[in-house]
């Protein structure tokens, strides 16, 4: 049986916000600032075709989210306001990418380091 942990039921995202929280289908609410979610943006163009996916600091409009569309029933797509759309965000590696305190508590919710392909 498919993982409910990796199912992706619910995705708020109100225009203008800093911050997306995606509700998966074991109860997680997973909180996601736009730094984080636009930073390890795992697009080729953002990241070569290396085998891990690295921070890269973003700011003012590539920090708001003009659309999220799912794929297939494995990732979502989200579209920046400055045009740069191509990531495709699995779940896996979106539930790697949480910032909420039970995932991330204190400190750990700065680290930038470097995130294995998922
Ligand atoms: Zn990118
Ligand atoms: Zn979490």
């Amino acid at each position: 049986m498919r993982d409910p942990g990796l199912l992706c039921r619910k995705v708020a995202s109100p225009r203008g916000a800093r911050v997306t929280e995606i509700t998966w289908g074991d109860g997680h609410v997973g909180v996601y600032p736009h730094e984080i979610l636009r930073g390890y943006c795992p697009c080729a163009t953002c990241q070569g075709h290396s085998g891990t996916i690295s921070f890269v600091a973003a700011e003012g409009d590539q920090l708001q989210i003009e659309k999220i569309e799912p794929v297939g029933n494995y990732a979502l797509r989200f579209e920046w306001f400055d045009g740069h759309g191509s990531g495709l965000y699995s779940f896996r590696f979106l539930r790697a990418l949480c910032r909420c305190d039970a995932c991330c508590p204190g400190e750990a919710k700065a680290d930038h380091r470097d995130l294995p392909r998922a």
